[in-house]
């Protein structure tokens, strides 16, 4: 998903009193954090469907930003691309990682300490190593056969 923050006609502190369903597009969007986390690959064990990431980016995912680098047209070139809203977040927060502020705030939990809303600096994600910034392989770097051997512990 990676979505870009837009700091303009957001309702103070917004995301600990408005219901997800009622933020407007700026506000939803302002609440992604800028990780890059749910564009790492995934793989899904096929007998518990449990779901693992991998150190390995789409394509289109800026490693240094960790911002997409088509956001407006990525359906076109990535369209497998989930497209987060208010209403698919029920079927999409699960296997999001555990530190998206979508997943958090889906599951009744608050936004971390780093979130560039709560710090007020967008790059407090990456100073608390919350993100993927240097340490992201893209996928176009490897042999697809070999994913697996780029398996996260947990995320
Ligand atoms: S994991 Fe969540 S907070 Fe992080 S970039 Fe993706 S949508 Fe944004
Ligand atoms: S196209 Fe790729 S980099 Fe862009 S938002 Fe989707 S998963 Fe992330």
């Amino acid at each position: 998903m990676s979505a870009r923050s837009r700091k303009h006609a957001l309702r103070e502190r917004y995301w600990e009193r408005i219901p997800l369903n009622q933020l407007s597009q700026a506000e939803w969007e302002g609440l992604c954090d800028g990780c890059g986390k749910c564009c790492l690959l995934k793989l899904e064990d096929d007998d518990t469907q449990e779901i693992a990431f991998t150190r390995v980016s789409c394509r289109l995912l800026d490693t240094e930003t960790c911002q997409c680098g088509q956001y407006e047209q990525r359906k076109t070139f990535v369209p497998d691309c989930v497209v987060l809203t208010p209403s698919t977040l029920k079927d999409i927060a699960y296997w999001m990682p555990e530190t998206c502020a979508y997943r958090l705030l889906y599951e009744g939990k608050p936004l971390k300490d780093w979130h560039p809303l709560v710090s007020g600096d967008p790059k407090s994600v990456h100073h608390a190593g919350a993100s993927v910034q240097g340490w992201a392989i893209p996928e176009f770097e490897i042999d697809e056969d070999d994913l697996e051997e780029y398996l996260l512990e947990e995320e």
